[in-house]
């Protein structure tokens, strides 16, 4: 279950938890016609907070939008007043944030007609996505027997809403099976991502990760390419065969929920040791202390904040 924050931002204003209601006539509900975000806020050592690379979340908001066709009514720069004034009201020094624009309620055909855009932003306390103990040990995964959209299908790079009928199918299939996530490939059948995380694998000390055509821009995949460079790593973004992944020495996810979670297992193929290998965790521990504000080369990514 969510934790319940106070008050949801909603077209402008701040509204009570409870009446944050849409009609069940919202085009978005029907047709998956919306665009949302996924964010975080951390609490950091010193004491303040900060949200994790706001603005480029807002952008690609935005840019999921006019991918779709319509206009998100709100600026980015508009969303990120938005967004901090939320934290600050409901006191939250640490948060998952989850912006979403929806075409609303109006005529029902498929075309969306002059329906209203709305937005919101809900924010709520929210811990580990995979749990605490996957950051620590990793988790065990399946290639899911779902792919990944083709790019002419759905519009890979738009966090549209519709779009993760695809992804539930795919996590669905794979807790049932008892694993913790999925991996799916593309529709050549090369590794794309999983149902909400970017992927990386690491090989000799280089890593690799699939090029962004055909999956979601992440940028938390794009933090970690940054981070991997800036501490001596090669990254090559190519296309990836999923045996690549069963004899790689370490493989991990990255992503707004799932942070940098160990990959541990694939298909029953023990990953290098079973457990988080030395790459991934430098890179972990290296990522937290950013997120923490302990790193001033990154200060940059940062939007600091008081709640
Ligand atoms: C959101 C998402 C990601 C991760 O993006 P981040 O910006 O790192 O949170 C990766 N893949 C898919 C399909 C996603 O929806």
């Amino acid at each position: 279950m969510v934790q319940e924050s106070e008050t949801i931002w909603m077209d402008g204003k701040l509204v009570p938890w409870g009446e944050a209601n849409v009609h069940v006539l919202t085009h978005a509900l029907h047709y998956g016609t919306g665009v949302f975000e996924g964010i975080r806020a951390y609490e950091c050592n010193d004491g303040t907070s900060e949200v994790f690379r706001l603005r480029e979340h807002m952008v690609r908001l935005v840019d999921s939008a006019k991918i779709l066709g319509f206009a998100a009514p709100y600026t980015a720069d508009e969303m990120v007043e938005a967004t901090v004034e939320t934290l600050k009201a409901n006191k939250l020094k640490g948060a998952y944030i989850r912006p979403l624009v929806f075409v609303g309620a109006g005529v029902m055909g498929v075309h969306p007609g002059d329906n209203p855009i709305k937005t919101c932003i809900t924010a709520w306390h929210w811990g580990a996505y995979l749990g605490e103990d996957a950051l620590e040990k990793g988790i065990r995964v399946k290639v899911s027997t779902y792919n990944r959209h083709h790019v002419n299908v759905m519009m890979t790079k738009s966090k549209a809403c519709g779009n993760y009928v695809n992804s539930v199918l795919a996590k669905m299939e794979a807790i049932r099976d008892g694993y913790a996530e999925a991996i799916l490939l593309d529709t050549s059948g090369h590794v794309s991502e999983g149902s909400g995380e970017n992927l990386f694998m690491v090989k000799q000390d280089v890593l690799y990760t699939p090029p962004l055509s055909g999956v979601l821009g992440g940028l938390t995949r794009d933090s970690i390419i940054s981070l991997a460079n800036d501490t001596g790593y090669e990254v090559r973004e190519t296309t990836i065969g999923r045996d690549m992944l069963y004899t790689a020495d370490e493989v991990f996810f990255t992503g707004t929920a799932a942070e940098l979670t160990p990959i541990r297992e694939i298909d029953a193929r023990v990953i290098g040791e079973g457990k988080a290998g030395p790459v991934t965790k430098l890179l972990q521990t290296e990522f937290f202390k950013i997120l923490k504000g302990d790193n001033p080369d990154y200060e940059h990514w940062l939007h600091r904040y008081e709640a």
